[in-house]
Order: structure tokens, then sequence, then C-alpha cells
């Protein structure tokens, strides 16, 4: 139509090309497959640019005429041309592939690896290659395959007999049996809290005297009925390979950052899985079974069920401190392991706990240690490439 009110006496090219322009105008937008080959393989793109039509080649291009498709003799697109249409499909090349680029930084495997089982979702997100986590069942409270009976009687439950919120450590006896009351400012734990030998923590229960829901001798009571993850963090890919879990947000020292949830196991069961790189042995002492009704150990699986914890690396200069602490429950093989920030956390930094020397006794044939830091205590693959299995937890 453009072409009707053109002088054509001496331009019977320029019309030419304005017909052209308007017809693949007109098939594009029909929905026309704008890269089809004709018979010598050469896309409507190829003619277009050894033709030096730029507009058609500027239509092909706005259209998402393919430039890596080659014809019979082998050419792409921009060989077949020079100036601006090659400029053009240069460009358009290199556009392409930065976005391609871009869209593998940040691949997003799911929105939420939770499955809407936590207050905050955890995304999942790959930033290294097209690998997806194994997959596994999401749970915020421990399943138990076969029956463990849990002693919640009453002189094992202990509840103080403080009236009111104050379970302060001279007046309560749950802060006594934690050796004193832990949580500080913001419910974190103190500053003073050893993280190195960590007391098991005794939290309010439903047996206790004082008002539950102010108490303040509880730390994650509260958060635990809400999830198994207390801050926002993101499940990565990690370039030394295997999954880890990172904090989305800044996390300040004593912050409880999650708790450690799976099957939950007696140990010679757990003895028998053969994949166990997600196993937490609950371990309790000698001293401490003796007093238990039920002399069983017990173990948590995190492989087939579990929470965002399983994805927690083991570092020798850890960031997290796994932490024994009873809630609803004094049975005491069956702490809720609870691991806290050691230190004032980064947002965008990688979560990590010590594994631990029980681990590594029983792992250091099978993995080695990758935490990369100069006081690495444990095998690292340096020092054995011959086994070159990693710990992908
Ligand atoms: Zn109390
Ligand atoms: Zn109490
Ligand atoms: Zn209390």
């Amino acid at each position: 139509m453009i072409a009707a009110y053109i002088p054509t006496r001496d331009s019977n090219r320029i019309t030419c090309h304005l017909v052209v322009n308007a017809a693949l105008r007109l098939l594009a937008d029909s929905g026309a497959d704008v890269s089809a080959p004709n018979v010598h393989s050469d896309t409507p793109l190829h003619v277009a640019a050894r033709q030096g039509h730029y507009p058609c080649v500027i239509i092909l291009l706005a259209r998402g005429a393919r430039t890596d498709i080659e014809n019979s003799a082998g050419e792409l697109p921009v060989e077949v041309c020079r100036g601006d249409c090659q400029s053009a499909i240069s460009l358009n090349m290199q556009l392409a592939l930065s976005v391609r680029d871009c869209t593998k930084r940040f691949k997003l495997i799911t929105s939420d690896i939770s499955n809407g089982h936590e207050t905050y979702p955890i995304p999942c997100v790959n930033e290294i290659d097209d690998s997806a986590p194994e997959p596994f069942t999401y749970v915020t409270r421990h399943v138990m395959p076969t029956r463990i009976a849990v002693d919640n009687t009453l002189p094992t439950m202990q509840g103080c007999n403080c009236t009111g919120t104050d379970c302060s450590a001279s007046a309560c006896s749950c802060a006594a049996v934690s050796v004193r009351r832990w949580r500080g400012g913001g419910g974190r734990l103190l500053p003073s809290f050893p993280y190195h030998e960590p007391p098991m923590i005794f939290e309010c229960n439903y047996t206790c005297g004082c008002r539950l829901s102010h108490c303040t001798n509880t730390t994650i009571t509260k958060l635990t009925n809400l999830g198994a993850t207390f801050v926002r963090t993101v499940v990565f890919k990690r370039r030394r390979g295997g999954w880890g879990l990172r904090a989305a947000r800044a996390l300040l020292r004593g912050a409880p950052a999650a708790a450690y949830i799976g099957e939950l196991l007696p140990a010679d069961e757990a003895d028998t899985r053969t994949m166990d790189q997600y196993m937490f042995g609950l371990h309790l002492k000698p001293t401490h079974i003796e007093q238990c009704v039920e002399k069983t150990q017990l173990c948590v699986d995190a492989a087939v069920y579990g929470s965002a914890a399983r994805f927690i690396n083991h570092s020798c200069r850890p960031n997290l401190a796994p932490v024994r602490v009873f809630t609803n429950t004094r049975d005491l093989r069956l702490p809720t392991i609870t691991l806290f920030a050691t230190r004032d956390i980064a947002a965008n930094e990688e979560l990590t706990f010590d594994y631990g020397d029980k681990f590594w006794s029983v792992k250091s044939k099978l993995f080695k240690c990758e935490c990369g830091e100069p006081e690495c205590r444990y095998p690292t693959v340096t020092q054995d490439d011959s086994k070159s299995e990693t710990v992908e937890n």
C-alpha cells in the first residue's frame, strides 16, 4: 500500500523492497515460521541478508528469525552478507547469547521446595548447570516408619511451677535444668552461649505452670508450630558440587535458623540403610540413656523425608551449631536438633555446621572434606585425588 504513493519510474528496486517488506510483515504476523528453509536450505534470513535487504533483515530478526541455522553450504546468515545486514545479525546473535546466559544464571527450579509447608517459601535455584535436587518429601515434623514410644509422662516432663511469664533462672526449674535461661533479645541465644559444648535446652512445655504463650524460656517452641526453617533461605547448586542452603537475609548471632527434621529411626534400623549421607545420629551419652525408659538410640534420616536443613553442608569453620532443644517432650532420646547461628551471617552466605568427628570417622573413607577453610580438620580432595566422591548433603 505504501508503494502506491512512491514514484516508481526510476525506483523499481525500492518499490520491490517495500512490497517484500509488507509481505514479510503479513507473513510473520500471521504466525508463519519465519525461519522455514527453502529447497537450498536457505532461511528467509539467508536470502534477505545475501541480497542486502536491510529492512527485511530487521523485520525477520524482530519476528524471532533464527540466526543459528546453517544452509546446505554450511553458512550461517551472518556469513552470507556484509555491511548493515551483517552488523544487525551479529548484534542480534550477541543479544541472544547474553539473554541465554542470564536465564541460566538465574534458573529457578522451584519457587518453594517446601511445597507451602514453611512460613517462608524456600526457592531452589541452579546457577551452575541444568540439574535439579533428587526428589524427596518435604516435612516439618519427624515421620516414623515404625512406632517409637515417646515418654511424655509427668515425671519426665518436669514442668516448672512458675506463675505468670517470668521463667528466669533463679525461679524456674525448666531454665535451671538448662543450666540457665538462654533466651536473649529477639528470641536469640545469649552471647555467652557455649556453642563448642552446648548444654541441652529445656523450654517450658504444656505441663508448666507459666503462661506458655508469653513465657520467656522458649526459643523455638512457637517457631516449630509454624515450620522447621525459621529464617529466609534458598537452596542452591554449589560450585564445588552438590546442593547447599544459604541465608536469603542476614542473621544475627544466636538466631535459630532451622531444625533438622526427617524420618525418626532406631539406630539399628538406621544402620541397615545404605544411603546414609543425610543421617543425623542423636547419639545420647550413656549416662543420659540410663535415665530413659526406652534405651534405644535414635537417628534422623532426611534422605527421603526431610526439611531444608538436609541441604546444609559440613564446614570446619561453620556458622551454625546444632543444639538439643526440648519442647513438647523431654524424652532425652528425642531432642529437636536446632541449628543456631554461632556468629552474624551475611545475606547470601552459605549455611554450614560441623558434622563432627563421629561422622568423619566413618565417612572419611568415602567422602573428602570440601569446606576449603584453612583450618580444615578432615581429609580433603587435594590430599587424596584418587577418591573424588563429594559430600552432597
Ligand atoms: Zn518456669
Ligand atoms: Zn517451665
Ligand atoms: Zn515458662
